[in-house]
């Protein structure tokens, strides 16, 4: 006999993007749902690696409302004293060191401005106020959002599980999910290797492994595993966990403090990348060692803005295998090849800051009669007929990678 209930609603990965879908639709009144992971917790993967950034000045409004939607959500959960994200509203300042950065800061004011989001450009000598030892005198301009920051990842998904178990959602650890049972065209249950699960709806947020799960089903999607990493200094003096993100795109570089230590992080020019067909469903990626090359490249570009970085040396190393698509978009919602299949995946680096509005817009996908524009924009069908090839994504992908903080056009 199975050990595990049956359930409207599986959800597959216990990442931020499982757990935050699983917060979302609980929210929405959707309860009947078991989420399962494979490892012995949640966060155990790509999740509990990232830095927790969480930054809201975007391209696009939509993006912006989803990463204001994400500020909220974090807000929320921060009030309950036992179970909260550690989130820590600092502040933000993005950081331009030419003119065509600053034409693109000024566009980005705009939406910001159009979606309700509150910045302002602050002088180098404000900036330094803030931020105190770090030298803002080459930038041309200082965006400042003050409602952005950064949250700790495994906090935060451990209080989507906590907030969404008191509404009735289930979790099972240690639950690998092996096949997908379908009739008629229809999801119909999971098996995994504690039993098998009759179901309505599968919820595909797998994370690196998200292209396997679809392949359950029939489908080959885009879902590309990009290396990222960085790293945390040993101990530097005079920095506090409150001093604000910074983000200096003509770098490529991000930087926050820590517990007096500083992390620095980077988008590579040429990203390592996987292609998932080298890896089992039962399998794992490619183990990474650290790139010093890579992570020293970060440090030395960063000496002109912070000179102590010269003798920082790196305490710790966090890094992981996040998915990118082609179009550098999140995929999102239902399949129409086969019906109650649907995915919460292709994070592109964004998964953690923007769980949860992934997971609203995975809730809206699935409860709303007529999703946004937007929401439908994002559907896995966008690949489904289309004559990409392997090659020509994973080029994609490793392109949105290294252009992360690229310029936009007008
Ligand atoms: C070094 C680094 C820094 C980053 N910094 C940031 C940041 O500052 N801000 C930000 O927003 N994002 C950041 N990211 C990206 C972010 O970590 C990812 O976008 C996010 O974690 C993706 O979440 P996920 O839930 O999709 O994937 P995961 O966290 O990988 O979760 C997927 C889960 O699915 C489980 N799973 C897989 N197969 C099965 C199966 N068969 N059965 C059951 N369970 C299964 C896995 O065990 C895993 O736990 C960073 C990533 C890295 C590597």
């Amino acid at each position: 006999m199975s050990k595990i209930k049956d359930a409207k609603i599986v959800i597959i990965g216990g990442g931020a993007v499982g757990c935050g879908t699983a917060y979302q639709l609980a929210l929405a009144g959707e309860t009947d749902i078991l989420l399962i992971e494979k490892e012995s917790s949640v966060a155990a993967v790509t999740s509990a690696q990232a830095a927790g950034l969480v930054g809201q000045v975007r391209t696009t409004i939509e993006r912006t409302q989803l990463a204001m939607w994400s500020v909220k959500t974090f807000s929320d959960l921060q009030q309950d004293p036992k179970t909260n994200p550690t989130w820590r509203q600092t502040g933000s300042l993005r950081v331009a060191l030419n003119e065509e950065r600053v034409e693109e800061f000024q566009r980005m004011k705009a939406i910001a401005d159009r979606a309700g989001l509150e910045t302002e450009y602050l002088t180098p000598k404000v900036a330094e106020a803030k931020w105190p030892g770090m030298n803002f005198s080459m930038a041309k301009s200082i965006l400042w959002c003050p409602t952005d920051g950064y949250l700790q990842p495994y906090d935060l998904t451990a209080s989507y599980c906590s907030h969404s178990g008191r509404r009735g959602v289930q979790f099972s650890v240690n639950t690998a999910a092996q096949q997908i049972v379908m009739k008629d065209g229809r999801v119909t249950g999971v098996i995994t290797d504690q039993g098998p699960i009759q179901c309505d709806i599968v919820i595909n947020a797998a994370g690196a492994h998200a292209f396997h799960i679809a392949k359950l089903v029939g489908l080959e999607l885009p879902i590309v595993p990009v290396r990222h990493e960085y790293f945390i200094s040993v101990p530097c003096e005079g920095l506090t966990p409150d001093f604000p993100v910074i983000r200096i795109p003509d770098l490529s570089l991000y930087i926050r403090t820590d517990v007096n230590a500083l992390l620095v992080g980077g988008w590579e020019p040429n990203p390592l990348h996987t292609d998932p067909h080298k890896y089992a469903l039962g399998g794992n990626p490619p183990g990474i060692e650290p790139d010093w090359e890579v992570l020293a490249k970060f440090a030395e570009d960063l000496v002109p803005q912070f000179p102590k970085a010269s003798d920082l040396g790196i305490r710790s190393v966090f890094k992981g295998w996040p998915t990118f698509t082609p179009d550098g978009r999140f995929i999102i919602g239902p399949t129409e090849k086969v019906k109650g299949f649907v995915m919460a995946g292709g994070c592109n680096a964004h998964g953690v800051s923007g769980s949860a509005g992934i997971g609203r817009h995975v809730a809206e996908s699935l409860l709303e009669p007529k999703p946004s524009p937007y929401v439908q924009s994002l559907s896995p069908n966008r690949f489904s007929d289309s004559k990409w090839t392997w090659p020509d994504a994973q080029a994609s992908a490793a392109r949105i990678y290294a252009e992360y903080y690229g310029l936009t056009k007008p």
